[in-house]
């Protein structure tokens, strides 16, 4: 009798960040606000001390204010209502 070997889960940095996400709550119905970045990164300056590496991440693009559950953009109306959180 063969065992099927054991799966390991590789994580990615993007994975780990995705992980601090905290899943929907149904009974509290609560939007989760965020906005996303997106940097340049130049590898070159990482490593080259604090101030230096400072300039290694340029934005590039913003977007957001949305709810992370519902992904529906934040308006005044939408964060007063209840969250329709993540459907399937
Ligand atoms: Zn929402």
């Amino acid at each position: 009798m063969s065992q099927e070997p054991a799966v390991v889960e590789q994580k990615t940095p993007i994975d780990f960040e995705f992980d601090q996400i905290p899943p929907f709550d149904r009974k509290r119905r609560k939007h989760l606000w965020v906005v996303g970045s997106i940097f340049l990164v130049e590898p070159k300056k990482m490593n080259a001390g604090p101030i230096a590496s400072f300039g290694a991440f340029t934005p590039l693009a913003m977007t957001g204010p949305a709810c992370f559950y519902c992904e529906q953009e934040y308006t005044d109306e939408l964060g007063s209502r209840h969250c329709a959180g993540d459907q399937p």
